[in-house]
């Protein structure tokens, strides 16, 4: 999965079930190390830990964030031991935690030229694949 498709996925699940749109950005972010994404209210973007793309679980965790993210810009409670924050995330069917189980999750991290991030479960052959962002050539950075 890359960036992009994490940004569209976010949308779409924003639109879906919240009814509002998603304004700001979301990126996989390698430094997360047991949390499955966090909310940054400098900036509203959202941030998801790689290891995350395997479980059943991914939208549950990213709808927990959207929780956090249209809580916060509609002024409500946007923190875990808010009442608007548990209604709405029961609500939308939302998780609390994220599963312990995806903490040990391994993961390929891919790189093109242009550096755009790829996170695979499975290894592939960086010669038979292309950026699907840029068309630049991959390279294998680390197996997380
Ligand atoms: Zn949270
Ligand atoms: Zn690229």
């Amino acid at each position: 999965m890359t960036n992009d498709e994490l940004q569209n996925l976010v949308q779409k699940i924003s639109q879906q079930d919240f009814k509002r749109s998603f304004k700001h950005q979301a990126i996989f972010n390698v430094r997360l190390r047991t949390t499955g994404g966090r909310y940054i209210l400098k900036t509203h973007n959202l941030e998801f830990n790689p290891k995350m793309i395997s479980v059943p679980e991914f939208e549950a965790i990213i709808k927990h964030e959207l929780v956090h993210y249209h809580l916060h810009l509609m002024h409500k409670g946007y923190r875990h031991a808010d009442q608007d924050f548990k209604t709405l995330l029961a609500h939308v069917g939302g998780i609390r935690y994220a599963p312990k189980l995806a903490i040990s999750q391994h993961y390929w991290h891919y790189q093109c030229e242009n550096r755009h991030d790829i996170f695979r479960i499975r290894r592939f052959q960086v010669t038979h694949y292309r950026c699907r962002q840029c068309g630049g050539r991959l390279q294998l950075i680390n197996r997380t």
